[in-house]
């Protein structure tokens, strides 16, 4: 790679390259997706404009599920690092660009491998089940990954009397354990954006919007949850607000997930909801990172790209296939 380039990477996470701002920004990013035969994965969480451009606009599970089968030669992933090191697990013959490797996520890094791996043996007889916004390091000392959508099913296919250690969410975690009926050991980590809810401002907005449901990811804290009309996974969320009949939701979850919530139901309201303090803290950090213009450089550079131990995705994958065989069985999936 060209030594400036390598130079701005590893400064910045990204292509710090001046884009002609009289460039139509649109219709360059699609000519040079098609020259390549590339495929741009956007997360919910990401800029609208973003959403805009993508081929595919979905959360972790639909994302993993699009790079695994995409024929594409390059995958160009509009999320965070943990969410493009599982596409390259799940397909490691391409070429997995990210458009700032700083894109990180505070509840990956809230779960580093060597504590984990220190934590995980203190209980032996446990099996560890990890929620898949986990970096591949844990993947690789988990036994069965899940998401928000199957992690009911993947605890509820396990015997009753199996130990196990959920990782890395402890609110998520504790959610499963009331629904299921489980005692699992809980590794203490969390999302900043998920825990930064306001109970007592989500509160004072229903009183204002009586007839307005509150819908939350299992990522919020517990106090959230129980005054819930709904919890589920972003897609989930979404799905709910297609069919269900109110006009207006309380949406407690990362705010870009609203742009497709108005997309697909322009005549409802939606209102994101407000975190603890007067800041946009309701808007991931690390999901706003990418921008078009760096989707752009990354397009025509083909860089940075993500390049991933061989053992390290192998033992990464194996949980994540076991995951895949008990959906299936679940009939979550074909
Ligand atoms: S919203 Fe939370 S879990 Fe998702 S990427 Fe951001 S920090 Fe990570």
């Amino acid at each position: 790679m060209d030594s400036v380039l390598a130079e701005s990477i590893e400064k910045n996470g990204f292509l710090d390259i001046d884009v002609d701002p009289s460039m139509d920004l649109f219709s360059e990013v699609d000519k040079l997706r098609k020259e390549k035969n590339a495929i741009i994965l956007a997360h919910y969480y990401q800029e609208p404009d973003i959403q805009d451009i993508a081929d595919y606009i979905g959360d972790s599970l639909g994302l993993a599920e699009k790079a695994a089968e995409t024929d594409a030669d390059i995958i160009v992933f509009a999320g965070v690092h943990f969410m493009a090191e599982t596409a390259k697990i799940l397909n490691p013959s391409k070429k997995v660009l990210v458009p700032d490797m700083k894109a990180g996520c505070s509840l990956s890094d809230s779960c580093p491998p060597a504590l984990f791996g220190a934590f995980k043996s203190k209980h032996p007889d446990h099996i560890v089940v990890s929620y898949i916004n986990c970096s591949a390091g844990i993947k690789a000392l988990s036994d069965i990954i899940c998401t928000s959508s199957n992690a009911r099913s993947i605890i509820d296919s396990l015997p009753a009397d199996q130990k196990i250690i959920f990782a890395p969410d402890k609110n998520l975690g504790a959610y499963l354990n009331k629904v299921t009926g489980r005692n699992m050991v809980l590794w203490n980590g969390a999302c900043m954006v998920h825990e930064i809810f306001s109970l007592e401002k989500i509160t004072r907005l229903k009183q204002r919007h009586p007839d307005a449901k509150l819908i939350a990811h299992p990522e919020c804290e517990d106090a959230v949850l129980q005054i819930a009309d709904f919890i589920g996974s972003t897609t989930a969320l979404l799905n709910y607000t297609k069919k269900d009949n109110s006009n207006t939701y309380i949406v407690a979850t990362e705010a870009g997930i609203l742009h497709k919530m108005i997309e697909a139901s322009p005549h409802k309201t939606f209102i994101a909801a407000p975190p603890d303090n007067s800041c946009a803290c309701n808007e991931c950090p690390h999901m706003k990172r990418n921008t078009l213009e760096k989707i752009y450089n990354c397009l025509r550079y083909e860089q940075p790209e993500l390049i991933m131990d061989e053992d390290l995705c192998l033992a990464a994958r194996r949980p994540i296939d076991r995951m895949m065989e008990i959906s299936r069985k679940a009939g979550l999936i074909a």
